[in-house]
């Protein structure tokens, strides 16, 4: 390895500039990039933690494991056994039940070029679209709402925006725990500028409400009607901007007409807010030269989850903030490379660069590209639908990437024995640590973070390389040699790359023409110059920070659209006298997805040293229950039992788990998705993580 190695942090969307240097004793350490764009030398708590993730290695999976029978334990075995038996078994099934019969699931955690093999092995050659990702559970409303504003998954937005607006409005997101560089920014920028003016929308105080000008606590579920009652204060006081709308948009006239019979009152009611608060949020936005909205998982992780999206961006469009500095609506992604997914198409329901499956010309196009007769036109199953088809005894074999569903898909208990119904199931991955590999009837060793090379997109579309700074232990491998080498084993052609950079050309070249064109980047400038924003439409151009500044939108009429949300209503179970609260999801500030990384550097755990509920002191006295008692939380599809935290940062009726703490780190009864549904979204089948009807109660042993 070089002295110092320039990478890109592996956990979330933010996507800060690491060092890589190593000590005396050959043991790597990170340091924050100081010329680093996004970063700028800062680095969160699990970022700085990073290399004791990398040099503690006792729980990685160092060699292939198989077993014959789930009768018998699994046994060490080599890579060609391994791949071998993957083949034979994915073969069999394919010819006896047909190509649909098999699936990928796949996660944000992985590179650009593993998302991109994954979805040619699936939709080009084992002729199903059964791909989907961990990232339909955090951000397809997003991609929803891009597609159908701006008529392509496009952010328009950069980091560097922040610094320019003078107004955020940060809807279901607590980016001071969750996307904490980012929120470094803004605290920074409110420091020189307290004139301009945040608001947060969330049904808890958070670090990042309590920051805020404003902080509208909000029943779960009312986002809608919320930011409708916003738009009717802005139309009100003609706080518009009529050119744009003209110009630039369609569809205004419906918009218009639903927010008009949008009453203040009648909203302020519903969302458990007070009028003023609405005309204050309302006020402010309208007097903003610079508006930018943030949302993540309480905006996407909904049974309405596109209407709450369009609801928002429909804010940008009547007061014209697009395509201007300071200005847009930014999703801010979750994972590091959800973005770089959705580029690929690493999605069931997408094609690569932006294409649509339901397009036969674009089917065409990438059937073409690939060298094979056709990309199938049925939808592939979407991550709980995968879960559903193992149940029904529809998909027989499942391979799983990089993910650990046994603790982060809804109804969990469910999907647990969905997956002891599948015929085969293959688990690659690095750690041992993941719930979901005991049921692997083959187990593959992954290369992790610095152990391979490779790109990922952040949440600001920003390009970076990740350069391979170390070996992998045992006999881990990175993640596109191992689905090369099955596609090698299938009797696949077009999967002999001699490296990973070779993927990279022909997926970029893929892009060519296209409005996130990379076909004139390498990684030769990638490694040279550092990371990029597309499109980057030739060899000397410098990245594309912002979208739409010639206010031409990826539409077929080019004008940006204003969708009337179909529903303003939440749809999923509500509560009633059995289930009486509210039970919403979310992250803690120190640990990262299933803890299978996060959880084994104990600074990080004195945060949070065990998953706690928080519930309101009203809803607590009423429950019986005084802070710290064991509490039991039931819904209708399981039990959690952990510590109560007796707290006034929630509203009432409205409780909180943390959704980290899987069976294996902590116990049976510490899985917050034991209690979630899977009833999820209809145009984007991203399930309901924030609204859940369930009891709580004092635990008391039998
Ligand atoms: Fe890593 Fe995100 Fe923290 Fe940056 S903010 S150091 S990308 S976890």
């Amino acid at each position: 390895m070089a002295d110092v190695l320039k990478t890109t942090c592996s956990y979330c969307g933010v996507g800060c500039g690491i060092k890589v240097k190593k000590d005396a004793r050959n043991r790597v350490y990170v340091e924050g990039d100081p010329d680093h764009p996004v970063n700028r030398g800062m680095l969160c708590s699990k970022g700085m933690n990073l290399h004791h993730v990398v040099n503690n290695t006792s729980d990685r999976i160092l060699y292939p494991e198989m077993r014959w029978s789930r009768s018998h334990p699994r046994e060490r075995t080599d890579w060609d056994t391994a791949l071998d038996r993957a083949a034979a078994v994915f073969k069999s099934i394919i010819k006896r039940h047909g190509p649909d019969s098999v699936g990928f699931y796949i996660s944000g955690q992985c590179l650009t070029e593993e998302y991109y093999i994954a979805n040619k092995l699936t939709k080009g050659f084992l002729k199903t679209n059964n791909i989907d990702t961990n990232s339909r559970l955090c951000m397809s409303s997003a991609v929803i709402g891009y597609k159908k504003t701006f008529g392509e998954d496009s952010v328009p937005v950069s980091y560097d925006d922040i610094e320019l607006a003078d107004c955020f409005l940060i809807a279901g997101a607590n980016p001071a725990w969750c996307h904490p560089i980012l929120f470094r920014r803004l605290e920074k920028h409110k420091e020189n500028n307290p004139h301009i003016k945040i608001i947060v929308v969330d049904p808890r105080k958070t670090d990042s409400a309590n920051f805020a000008d404003l902080h509208l606590q909000i029943i779960p579920g009312t986002d809608v009607v919320l930011y409708n009652a916003i738009g009717r204060r802005l139309l009100d006081r003609k706080q518009i901007d009529h050119d744009f709308i003209k110009k630039h948009t369609e569809g205004f006239e419906k918009y218009r007409d639903l927010i008009k019979s949008t009453s203040l009152k009648n909203a302020a009611k519903i969302c458990g807010i007070t009028v003023d608060e609405i005309k204050d949020a309302a006020d402010m936005i309208g007097a903003s030269q610079g508006f930018i909205t943030m949302w993540a998982m309480g905006l996407n992780q909904s049974v309405i989850g596109s209407n709450k999206n369009f609801s928002l961006l429909n804010l940008s469009l009547i007061t014209g903030h697009v395509g201007k500095p300071g200005s847009g609506p930014f999703s801010l992604t979750g994972q590091p490379n959800a973005m770089g997914g959705r580029e690929v198409g690493g999605m069931a329901s997408l094609l690569a660069v932006h294409k649509d499956l339901g397009n036969p010309e674009h089917r065409k196009e990438v059937a073409d590209f690939w060298g094979v007769d056709e990309i199938s036109p049925k939808p592939g199953y979407t991550a709980t639908e995968m879960f559903e088809a193992l149940e029904k005894g529809k998909l027989k074999a499942i391979w799983i990437v990089c993910t650990n569903p046994l603790v982060s898909m809804p109804d969990v208990c469910r999907a647990e024995k969905a997956l002891q119904q599948a015929k085969f199931v293959v688990v690659q991955d690095i750690s041992h640590r993941s719930d979901t590999v005991k049921h692997a009837d083959l187990l593959l060793p992954a290369a992790g973070w610095l152990e391979k090379e490779g790109t990922m997109t952040n949440s600001e579309r920003r390009i970076s390389y990740l350069p391979k700074g170390i070996n992998a232990p045992g006999e881990a491998i990175p993640d596109v040699e191992i689905l090369c080498r099955f596609a090698r084993k299938m009797g696949f052609r077009g999967f002999d790359y001699a490296t990973t950079e070779d993927i990279y050309r022909e997926y970029s070249q893929m892009t060519k023409g296209t409005n996130i064109d990379i076909s004139y980047l390498g990684y030769d400038r990638l490694k040279n110059e550092g990371s990029f924003q597309w499109p980057i439409p030739d060899y000397r151009h410098p990245g594309t920070p912002r979208l739409f500044t010639d206010r031409k939108f990826h539409t077929p009429s080019q004008k940006a659209v204003f969708n009337t949300p179909y529903s303003t209503e939440n749809a999923s179970i509500k509560p009633d006298s059995n289930y009486p609260l509210i039970l919403t999801t979310g992250r803690i500030r120190d640990q990262w997805h299933t803890m299978t990384r996060t959880g084994k550097v104990s600074r990080l755990k004195t945060h949070y040293p065990e998953p706690v509920l928080e519930i309101n002191p009203v809803d607590a006295y009423i429950c019986k229950i005084k802070d710290g008692d064991v509490t039991e939380i039931k819904s209708r599809n399981g039990t959690v039992r952990v510590r109560a935290r007796v707290t006034d940062s929630i509203r009432e009726q409205v409780v909180f788990l943390p959704m980290h703490w899987g069976k294996q780190l902590q116990n049976d009864h510490s899985r917050a998705n034991n209690l979630t549904n899977n009833i999820v979204d209809p145009l984007s089948k991203e399930p309901d993580f924030k609204y859940t009807a369930v009891s709580v109660s004092r635990y008391q042993k039998p």
